[in-house]
């Protein structure tokens, strides 16, 4: 059995108590150094073999969990965030399957909710957005046609922006280009819930020049809609004249 590790943003009490007691239990570990806190790998057993996947191909990452496997020791892989957002985790699923190994996922605190709540701010707000996408712009990897920034703007629903800051100027552009006003607020949140976070708030228009200016290049997530702003409805499932599955008998004793 391999364990898939979602090791959260950053902090290392964002990780799941479960995912902790895995590495905690692991004799193999293999993490992805560029982005993982080694804080997490603090309390490992003495014993415990450590790989830092970033100077690793798939090949030699499957090699060692592998072999790890078969030698009849707990193995973990352990990703930043939640492993199912560019975790390059399915392509290491696909191996064990092929090899007849099991796996079982932990999930993670993704970097994109780790980024909400430095913010302070709900991305679903009633009369606002009730939307929220996830998305990236291509670099080495490419992205569908149909999902090209342009037309995903086109919603102005929430959208958060992973992998991209390094491009901050082309997608503030094509963000404005698809849809968005120029005036809707925009936020970078760099390292979110590391001692070293920064947020950058603007808007469309002016956030690229304020993120060149911080010199804030990778490590950080771009978020934009006016989830932002301060206007909103009340939501319903607070509301006193609302009734619900779990609080059906209202003020007016229906
Ligand atoms: N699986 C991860 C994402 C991996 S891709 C997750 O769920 O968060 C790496 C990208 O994620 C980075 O380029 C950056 O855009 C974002 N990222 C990861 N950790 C971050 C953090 N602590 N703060 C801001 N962005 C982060």
């Amino acid at each position: 059995m391999v364990y898939f590790i979602g090791a959260g943003p950053g902090d290392p009490e964002l990780i799941t108590v479960k995912g902790k007691r895995l590495i905690q239990e692991a004799d193999v570990i293999v993490y992805t150094g560029s982005l993982v806190n080694p804080a997490l790998l603090s309390e490992i057993k003495k014993t415990a073999t450590v790989y830092n996947s970033a100077s690793m191909t798939l090949k030699e990452v499957m090699e060692v969990i592998c072999q790890a496997v078969r030698a009849g020791k707990k193995t973990v892989r352990v990703h930043t965030g939640d492993p199912s957002l560019y975790g390059a985790v399915r392509e290491q699923m696909a191996e064990l399957s092929r090899q007849g190994i099991d796996y079982e996922v932990i999930p993670g605190v993704s970097s994109f909710l780790a980024a909400a709540a430095s913010l302070r701010r709900e991305y679903t707000l009633p009369g606002v957005s009730q939307t929220v996408i996830l998305t990236r712009m291509e670099g080495r990897t490419s992205v569908p046609e149909r999902e090209q920034i342009e037309a995903l703007a086109a919603h102005q629903a929430t959208m958060v922006i992973f992998l991209s800051v390094g491009q901050i100027e082309e997608l503030c552009r094509r963000l404005m280009k698809g849809g968005y006003e120029a005036d809707t607020p925009a936020a970078v949140v760099y390292k979110a819930s590391w001692p070293e976070e920064r947020m950058i708030q603007g808007t469309v228009k002016d956030l690229a020049e304020k993120v060149q200016r911080a010199g804030i290049r990778k490590t950080a997530l771009v978020a934009v809609g006016k989830f932002l702003g301060d206007s909103f409805e009340l939501s319903r499932l607070y509301d006193e004249n609302f009734s619900h599955e779990y609080r059906d008998k209202g003020k007016n004793g229906e």
